[in-house]
This record gives C-alpha cells, sequence and structure tokens, in this order.
C-alpha cells in the first residue's frame, strides 16, 4: 500500500462503481468481499429451475438524452468506457398475476408503470 492507494469494503454496485471510479483516475485498488461472490444485490441465485434477482431489476435514469435526469446512465457509460448498454422497459412494466382467491376475483393485475 502507499499514500493514494484505496480499500473498498464490498463488492456490490456502489463498492465497484467506486473502485472503478479510482482506477480509471490511476489509483490502485483492492476490493474486499466477504461472499464468495462478488456483485452484492446485482448477484442472481437459482432454485431448481427458477433464476431469482436478488436485488437490482430495472434501473432509471439512464437515457441517453442530455440533462440532469440521465446522469446516472452518463456515469456508467463513463465507468465502463461506453460498453454498458441499456434496453427500454415497456410500459406498464410489472404484471402480476395472482392465482384465483374465490369464485368472485377471476384474476387481479397490478401493473406498475414508470408515468
Ligand atoms: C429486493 C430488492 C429489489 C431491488 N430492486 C431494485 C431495482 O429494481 N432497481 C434499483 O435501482 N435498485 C433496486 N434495489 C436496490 C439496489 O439493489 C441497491 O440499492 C443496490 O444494489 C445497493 O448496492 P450497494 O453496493 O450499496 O450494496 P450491496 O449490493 O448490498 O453490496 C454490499 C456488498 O458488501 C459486502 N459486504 C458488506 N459488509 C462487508 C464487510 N464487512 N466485508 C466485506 N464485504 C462486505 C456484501 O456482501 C455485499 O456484496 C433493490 C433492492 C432489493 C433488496
Amino acid at each position: 500500500m502507499s499514500i493514494g492507494d484505496a480499500i473498498v469494503i464490498g463488492s456490490g454496485i456502489g463498492g465497484l462503481a467506486a473502485a472503478a471510479a479510482l482506477a480509471k483516475r490511476g489509483r490502485r485498488v483492492l476490493v474486499l468481499e466477504q461472499h464468495f461472490r462478488l456483485g452484492g444485490l446485482t448477484q442472481t441465485f437459482v432454485r431448481r429451475e427458477y433464476t431469482f434477482a436478488t436485488g437490482v431489476h430495472y434501473i432509471g435514469g439512464v437515457g441517453e438524452a442530455p440533462g440532469p435526469e440521465n446522469q446516472f446512465g452518463r456515469m456508467l457509460r463513463w465507468l465502463t468506457n461506453g460498453r454498458l448498454r441499456f434496453a427500454s422497459l415497456a410500459s406498464p412494466y410489472d404484471i402480476v398475476r395472482l392465482p384465483e382467491s374465490n369464485s368472485r376475483s377471476r384474476r387481479r393485475e397490478r401493473h406498475t408503470s414508470r408515468g
């Protein structure tokens, strides 16, 4: 270690973004992670034939248009040298179908839209 080197605790998106930003500015960075997998809440896990997301499903503020609302996307593109690409979500983008609970409720749906 020398002055200017950095140690980042945790390899979630916050830790990795900080580490990548420091490395891009020429710092030597050590990322320490307690789990056997990197990524924190960006990770997935599998049970039987199903894959579950632990956290991040979709993110906002990553459009291409200039302006403060897309700052997050510009930062991610800077961190990844433009390699990160995003796909738009349909609207509504969440549809939850609950099983029939009685004869009167045939199907209930919850739609979520970004407005
Ligand atoms: C169910 C759920 C759904 C979500 N959905 C979305 C979504 O759709 N869109 C969105 O933008 N956000 C979503 N979020 C929020 C988003 O996932 C988090 O805000 C973000 O991932 C947090 O990143 P982080 O790096 O701060 O922390 P984390 O991803 O939690 O990473 C922290 C890491 O640090 C490690 N760590 C902790 N303590 C130590 C230690 N002492 N030593 C070593 N390692 C350590 C942990 O093991 C972990 O890997 C969701 C969160 C949850 C829980």
